[in-house]
């Protein structure tokens, strides 16, 4: 398919030429009787010329391409390394930074409301002392599948730093987020983590804030309610999900 066609022809029928040019994708025609030196070498010539250069452009294109392929996976890596948490796979701190400044405004202009839940580990140093790190880890990374689990594919789930995440509902109100807590917080309680040798069970805490019940002026107040409510629930005694009452 890469052949350089040259046409020689003794027709000079002109109809029969165009005819034979297009399905051919001839390069050049010469008209018989064609003249060695100055019309036959020159167009071989060129012919060839023209082979390398389709060959080349031909080649740098296909460069491009793998280049553009190999740019557009840096950046999908990139995007993932810049919003997701390197532990668990969940989103990072400043991928939920975004998303709650982001969804207090859509939420403000449109009225709705949406409600934050801050699940922190009860114990988790204790977990950590007695198991050791690694296994510390690995109950994070167990925590984390059993909430995306429980959590639709709109709602944003994140680990705000060491054992404690963030779960942002958009749409929902706190009823809603209570009813997701106490599930989160009963499937915790009820489950054994298990990683030979060690297995055991924990429980979690959970502080909850709405915008419709909380009143915040800004997204970071909305944050600090359900942090409060977070602090009340380990005051209180700890597996428990508490609503922030101002
Ligand atoms: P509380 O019930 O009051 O929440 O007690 P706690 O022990 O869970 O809370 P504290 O904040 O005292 O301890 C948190 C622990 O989390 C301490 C720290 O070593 C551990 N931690 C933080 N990040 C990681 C991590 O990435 N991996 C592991 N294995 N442990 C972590
Ligand atoms: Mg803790
Ligand atoms: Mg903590």
């Amino acid at each position: 398919p890469d052949t350089v066609r040259i046409i020689l022809t003794g027709h000079s029928d002109l109809s029969s030429l165009i005819s034979a040019i297009n399905s051919g994708q001839v390069y050049r025609y010469l008209t018989k009787p064609w003249k060695r030196d100055e019309e036959f070498l020159p167009a071989i010539r060129q012919a060839i010329e023209y082979y390398h250069i389709r060959r080349e452009r031909q080649m740098l294109m296909n460069q491009l391409q793998e280049k553009n392929r190999i740019l557009h996976e840096q950046n999908l890596k990139l995007t993932e390394l810049s919003t997701r948490d390197g532990l668990t796979g969940v989103f990072n701190h400043r991928y939920f930074q975004d998303e709650v400044n982001r969804q207090f405004a859509i939420s403000k202009r449109n009225k709705t409301d949406f409600t934050l839940l801050i699940l922190d580990i009860d114990y988790f140093k204790k977990i950590n002392d007695r198991y050791g790190h690694a296994f510390g880890d690995f109950i994070l990374v167990e925590l984390c599948k059993l909430v995306s689990k429980s959590i639709r594919v709109s709602d944003i789930f994140a680990r705000y730093g060491g054992e404690e995440f963030v779960l942002l509902l958009p749409t929902t109100d706190i009823q809603g987020g209570r009813i997701l807590g106490e599930n989160i917080r009963k499937r915790v309680e009820k489950s054994q983590f298990s990683n030979d040798p060690h297995s055991i069970h924990f429980t979690v805490s959970i502080g909850i804030a709405s915008l419709r019940t909380a009143y915040p002026n800004n997204p970071s107040e909305l944050f600090e309610n359900a942090d409060k409510a977070l602090y009340e629930a380990k005051k209180s005694g700890r597996n428990r999900v508490v609503i922030f009452d101002s």
